[in-house]
C-alpha cells in the first residue's frame, strides 16, 4: 500500500498523465522519509528550486510514500521530469544494497506503475537517462541497486492492462493520480 503524502508536492507544475512513459529510479540519503526529503529540498533550493524532487519515496523498511500526485512534474531529473515518475529509495547504492524490504517495494512500485503506463513503459536509473543530471560525474542510484535485475523482473511479470482498469487498480493500492 502507498501512503498519501501528496500535499508535499503542492505547487509543483502540472502535467498530463499521457506524457508519462518512464519510471526513473534514484537514491536519496538526505532524509529517511518523504517529509524529511521534501524539507531537504526546501532548505537546499540549489537542486530543484525548493520543490520536492520525487513522486515516490521508498523508506529503508519498505514503506512506500507518495510525495506528489502523478499529474505533477517532480523536478528530480531535468530532461526526464516531464516523461518520468521519479522514484527515490532512501540510501546510497554506491555503498550498499537496498534492504530486502526496500527492493521488494521497489519491484512492486515498478510493476504497478508499468501496468498503468502500458507495455512500452521504460524503467531507467537517473543517470542512465541522457540529460537527466547537471553533474556528468553523478552516479544515481548507484551500482548496488541492480537496474538490470529490476528491469528483468518487471519485464517477466508485465502484463497489458486496459488503461482505466490499471488506474483503478493502482488507486485501490493508494496511488494518487490527480490532485489540484
Ligand atoms: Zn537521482
Amino acid at each position: 500500500m502507498v501512503t498519501d503524502l501528496t500535499e508535499l508536492g503542492q505547487g509543483l507544475p502540472p502535467r498530463a498523465l499521457s506524457m508519462i512513459t518512464h519510471i526513473i529510479v534514484h537514491r536519496i540519503e538526505d532524509g529517511e522519509d518523504a517529509r524529511a526529503v521534501a524539507q531537504f529540498f526546501k532548505s537546499n533550493p540549489q537542486w530543484t528550486g525548493g520543490g520536492m524532487g520525487y513522486a515516490i519515496v521508498i523508506k529503508r523498511d519498505g514503506t512506500i510514500e507518495q510525495a506528489c500526485a502523478l499529474n505533477r512534474r517532480a523536478p528530480g531529473a531535468r530532461a526526464a521530469n516531464g516523461c518520468g515518475i521519479q522514484v527515490a529509495c532512501v540510501g546510497d547504492f554506491r555503498k550498499h544494497e537496498p534492504t530486502v524490504s526496500q527492493w521488494g517495494a521497489l519491484c512492486d512500485v515498478c510493476e504497478d506503475l508499468a501496468t498503468f503506463i502500458g507495455p512500452n513503459a521504460k524503467i531507467m536509473g537517473h543517470t542512465e537517462f541522457p540529460g537527466a543530471s547537471a553533474d556528468p560525474n553523478k552516479v544515481c542510484p548507484g551500482p548496488l541497486l541492480d537496474m538490470n535485475a529490476l528491469r528483468d523482473l518487471v519485464e517477466d511479470t508485465k502484463v497489458y492492462w486496459p488503461k482505466t482498469l490499471a488506474r483503478t487498480r493502482c488507486e485501490a493500492l493508494g496511488y494518487v493520480f490527480e490532485r489540484k
